[in-house]
């Protein structure tokens, strides 16, 4: 092979493609109202501000899928920050409906940005509806979006209301986020080290929430009806387990934005016996760019810890089948210094490279097995 690491690189990206199955340029959409063709500013650190997922970053990482996470804030963050009540009053033009009204109906509002988004550039973007729509889309070398959710809060005790997000193509629900739901029992996954801790009185724990509720049965249950995978990122160890006992054995499990325990054991994260239940399933565990959730040390670069992460993720699988992105751009999170935003994703591929993993393992990990995920699940 004769060509350049950036030309490899290139092409790696092109046949895989590279999929990010978690990322959030629908908050920055939605929130602020922002033109997704327009980049603003990576920033050097947490910057809820700044722009890591906006199209053009993505085009120039070379991104050619994204699962596009729809998540609607908690009400409970606004209740128990002043600080942050008064700052998204000042500055987020949606700041009435964000605190009244309906969840549901605000999320819907969200993929409507969302959409409107991608509309704006149809022939360089379109919404996937199905797996097979992924694939027509990317062989019309365009980036494919594909909606999923974070956090059940928003079906407001509803499961009927899964059906309306099916019908709009939602390829994925994450049970769990901040707040207690109704629905699972949640780990506390606001990082410690974060500013905003200090200014605020988060009541974040699960307050004695079983690990799953009879609504959280019947929410899995329906599921189990709809083209939709279920994510069980930021539910407790003990809700994961109750959860794994709920769902159909064809069905392909994610863990869309975490790390190890091997790691980080903190119960945000996985341990070796779960990794092996999620691959049992077929499912696939996205590795979050996050050395906050990566590595107790917490070092400033990140792409060591990722590496480490997935080399675990094989060590204790036996294969490549099971690893994703799942970069949690523009989740309000901190970065890596070395992986800023999605324009630099490159580096990830150039790692995997580095490491010696195969050409045909880099294209798995990189899409191969998220795609085979949207297909056995999203049909
Ligand atoms: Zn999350």
């Amino acid at each position: 092979m004769n060509d350049s690491l950036d030309d490899r690189i290139a092409r790696l990206h092109e046949e895989a493609p590279l999929v990010d199955v978690h990322v959030h340029p629908s908050l920055k959409a939605y929130l602020f109202r922002r033109n997704l063709w327009r980049h603003y500013w990576s920033g050097k650190t947490f910057d809820p501000f700044s722009s890591r997922s906006d199209f053009t970053v993505l085009e120039k990482g070379g991104v050619g899928v994204i699962w596009s996470a729809l998540y609607l804030p908690e009400r409970g963050l606004f209740e128990d920050c002043f600080a942050l009540n008064a700052a998204a009053f000042l500055l987020v033009p949606v700041y009435r409906k964000l605190t009244s009204g309906s969840l549901f109906q605000r999320l819907l509002e969200m993929m409507d940005a969302m959409e409107r988004e991608v509309r704006r550039r149809p022939e360089r973007v379109e919404l996937a509806r199905s797996a097979a729509d992924v694939v027509r889309i990317r062989e019309a070398g365009k980036l494919a979006v594909v909606h999923t959710i974070e956090g059940a809060h928003v079906l407001e005790g509803d499961p009927d209301n899964l059906d309306v997000l099916a019908r709009r193509g939602v390829a994925m629900l994450t049970l769990c986020h901040f707040y207690p739901n109704g629905v699972a029992a949640h780990v506390d996954a606001i990082p410690k080290d974060m500013f905003v801790r200090d200014l605020c009185h988060f009541r974040l724990g699960a307050f004695g929430s079983p690990p799953l509720t009879d609504f959280g049965r019947a929410v899995l249950a329906k599921m189990m009806t709809l083209p939709m995978i279920v994510d069980v990122t930021h539910c407790t160890p003990e809700a994961r387990e109750a959860i794994y006992a709920e769902i159909d054995a064809e069905r392909p499990i994610m863990a869309s934005h975490v790390g190890v325990t091997r790691y980080n054991p903190d119960p945000y994260n996985l341990s070796d016996e779960e990794i092996r239940e999620i691959a049992r399933t077929g499912g696939v565990v996205g590795v979050i760019l996050m050395n906050y959730w990566l590595d107790a040390a917490r070092p400033r670069h990140g792409l060591p810890s990722v590496w480490k992460t997935i080399e675990h993720i094989h060590d204790v699988t036996g294969s490549w089948d099971h690893i994703a992105l799942g970069s949690d751009f523009d989740g309000f999170t901190d970065p890596p210094d070395d992986v800023r935003d999605a324009s630099q994703l490159g580096r990830f591929t150039a790692m995997l490279l580095e490491r010696g993993v195969a050409e045909g393992d880099v294209k798995r990990i990189l899409g191969g097995n998220a795609q085979r995920v949207l297909q056995a699940g999203w049909r």
